[in-house]
């Protein structure tokens, strides 16, 4: 038991380090982060576990009463896919309702680190829910394939929030759609692979596209951070050195600086976002690109 609660809240303390880590120039309020990993957490992952039986207990009815052709195959893909698509929108939604109004949700990076703060709070109450059915070993297992898995897919559909709030006005649906469609594509692949492979060079398979896609999530996080409001130096994202805000090419390799949510001023350097007309600190109109 003690061992039990002791790897638990070592994992939880690790990747909540790994998630707020590279947020570095605002980090965010813990109180926030707890708050989206355990309400995130739970209010995706209850519901997403009900559907998921109810989808299964669906396609055992059919597939007995001879309504779709009843092969394993095709059973266990079309569950699969079920799954993606289910646990990916549950947590994304989760994610929006939760921290559309947030203050604390003020730049770019943001988005990401709830997204997959949300991902990893359904991830641990998942993992309580494996640990019943096939014992306490799954639970290390799963640290290395499931767990970075759901914290990465969050990332995808955490750039379309990062987008809805900062350069389409909020229009989440819309904006989020073709990331979602993304994450559960992925993640439906992922599921699908304990079908086809054997079951050592599975566990290879889903950790690799588990660690891929943290690294993925990690290098996104930095380089929102980097070009975010909150950091006042400019980084060239082809050879790393560091610019004065002054700068529009990189002093090393001469790239031009493009910030994705943000332009500079042409007055007084700061960063404004693209879609603000004037900018904030010294007044002077901006022109739409
Ligand atoms: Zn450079
Ligand atoms: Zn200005």
């Amino acid at each position: 038991m003690l061992l039990f609660i002791s790897s638990y809240l070592i994992s939880i303390f690790f990747w909540l380090w790994i998630i707020l880590k590279y947020d570095k120039f605002e980090r965010e309020p813990l109180k926030s982060i707890l708050f989206v990993f355990i309400v995130g957490g739970l209010i995706s992952s209850l519901p997403a576990g009900l559907l998921n039986l109810a989808f299964r207990s669906l396609l055992d009815q059919y597939m007995m009463n001879g309504f779709i052709e009843s092969t394993n195959i095709k059973k266990a893909s079309l569950f699969y896919a079920f799954v993606g698509i289910n646990e990916e929108t549950l947590k994304a939604i989760a994610t929006i309702l939760l921290i559309r109004k947030m203050k604390a949700f003020n730049e770019p990076a943001d988005a990401l680190v709830y997204s997959m703060t949300t991902a990893f709070g359904f991830s641990v109450f998942e993992n309580i829910d494996y640990i019943i059915k096939f014992g306490f070993f799954t639970f290390f297992f799963r640290q290395f394939n499931a767990v970075p898995l759901h914290i990465g897919l969050a990332a995808i559909w955490g750039i379309g929030i990062a987008k809805a709030k900062f350069l389409h006005q909020g229009k989440y649906f819309r904006t989020v759609i073709p990331y979602l469609l993304v994450a559960m594509l992925i993640h439906s692949v992922y599921n699908s692979a304990t079908i086809f492979f054997t079951p050592l060079f599975t566990i290879f398979i889903l950790s690799a596209i588990g660690l891929f896609l943290v690294r993925f999530a990690i290098r996104k996080v930095i380089r929102y951070s980097e070009d975010g409001p909150f950091s006042n130096r400019l980084f060239c994202h082809s050879c790393n050195t560091v610019n004065f805000p002054d700068a529009r090419i990189c002093k090393k390799c001469g790239q031009k600086f493009n910030l994705e949510f943000y332009r500079l001023c042409p007055k007084c350097n700061a960063k404004v976002s693209k879609i603000a007309a004037t900018c904030p600190r010294c007044e002077a109109g901006l022109y739409a690109d």
